[in-house]
């Protein structure tokens, strides 16, 4: 007998999971396949940072997307009973002089001014001469509260499939998988998209990132996240996740020993104290270019779209475009032209 959902998620990332809080807010049916893997999101150390700490800028839509999460983040803890946000500012610890007074003078900028304190802290627990910036509105996400929460209420209101999607199946002109049929059919799934007959040439590119899970021998100060080359901060078993990289070229599905002795030797430069590393985790995150997400229709297939090239943000990104696209499945809003498909066509 054939089923009939009007939407199929494939994926359960970040740009999965935040479309499925769409479809779960507005009532429409839909099914959400899973193969079960720990995706690039699960990985990610959960910041949400409406700052780039290299140079002291912010981004396109920055105030937007904070916004935007922390209405998100109510409203899905509506039904799982919880609120993943961890309201605890990024430090970001100063090189020198020259970078504190460079702060102090974004600091007026009026696009910065909402999110670069005046205020510098000092800690104890890790080397600091140069004090830190306190990053207003600044966060931190439970991740692995979030995911496992989302996933055990999908499943429990039976939106869960937990198998991959095989794209052989999938008939788009009759608009069935199986014995399935849908209305549209949204793909989200980060680096395997190369994988999808449909959708492989869209221009992502995977970009690596390890970090470490270490036990510290002295504890860091208030819970905050602690940013020097990477971010640190305390996770829920009392461990801390330190990371993560970058690499472009080490693409191999391994831990790279290079990229452990660098997050090694990054952390023992500011932090004092002995540490042990209790494990190494790593991740394929889905860039794009120009630093812009891509989400849109296929050419030919009105009912298939893609939901990608979240990049190093993909909880800003992910929890804001999954609205954009929301509206435009259900609405026929516009999609924003600056993440539109379109624009590489
Ligand atoms: C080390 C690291 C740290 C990061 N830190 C942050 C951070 O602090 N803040 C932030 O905002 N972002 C961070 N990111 C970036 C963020 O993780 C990515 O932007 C995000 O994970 C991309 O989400 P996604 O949903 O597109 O893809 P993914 O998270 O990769 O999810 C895709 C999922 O789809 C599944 N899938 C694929 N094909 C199929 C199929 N055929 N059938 C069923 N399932 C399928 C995969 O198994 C996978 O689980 C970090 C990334 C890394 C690697």
């Amino acid at each position: 007998m054939t089923k009939s959902v009007e939407y199929i998620i494939v994926g359960d990332g970040y740009a999965a999971i935040f479309l499925a809080h769409q479809f779960i807010k507005n009532n429409k049916s839909f099914l959400l396949f899973t193969e079960g893997k720990k995706s690039a999101s699960m990985v990610s150390a959960g910041m949400i940072n409406p700052a780039v700490l290299k140079r002291f800028t912010t981004f396109w839509l920055a105030q937007e997307q904070i916004d935007s999460l922390k209405n998100t983040m109510t409203e899905i803890e509506q039904y799982t009973g919880q609120n993943y946000l961890i309201e605890k500012p990024i430090l970001r610890v100063f090189h020198d002089e020259k970078e504190k007074e460079l702060w102090l003078k974004k600091s007026d900028d009026e696009n910065l001014k909402p999110f670069l304190s005046k205020d510098f802290v000092k800690l104890n627990s890790v080397k600091n001469p140069f004090e830190c910036g306190v990053v207003n509105q600044s966060a931190r996400l439970d991740v692995s509260g979030f995911f496992s929460d989302m996933m055990n209420f999908l499943e429990s209101q039976n939106y869960l499939i937990k198998e991959k999607f095989d794209y052989q199946l999938l008939k788009p002109n009759d608009s069935t998988y199986k014995d399935l049929s849908f209305r549209k059919i949204i793909f989200a799934e980060g680096m395997a998209v190369k994988e999808n007959p449909f959708f492989a040439e869209i221009p992502v590119h995977q970009n690596k990132g390890h970090h470490l899970e270490v036990q510290l021998s002295v504890p860091l100060e208030d819970g905050f996240t602690i940013k020097k080359k990477h971010f640190i901060f305390p996770l829920n078993n009392g461990n801390y996740y330190y990371g993560g990289t970058y690499d472009r070229e080490q693409i191999h599905h391994k831990i790279d020993d290079v990229a452990v002795e660098k997050l090694t030797n990054a952390l023992a430069e500011f932090y004092p104290h002995d540490f042990e590393v209790k494990e190494v985790k790593f991740g394929f995150r889905p860039t794009v270019k120009d630093r812009r997400p891509i989400l849109g229709n296929h050419p030919e297939f009105g009912n298939l779209y893609v939901f990608n090239g979240l990049g190093a943000r993909g909880i800003l990104n992910g929890n804001y475009f999954s609205i954009n696209l929301y509206h435009h499945l259900e609405n026929d809003e516009e999609i924003h032209p600056e993440v539109d498909l379109k624009r590489f066509q």
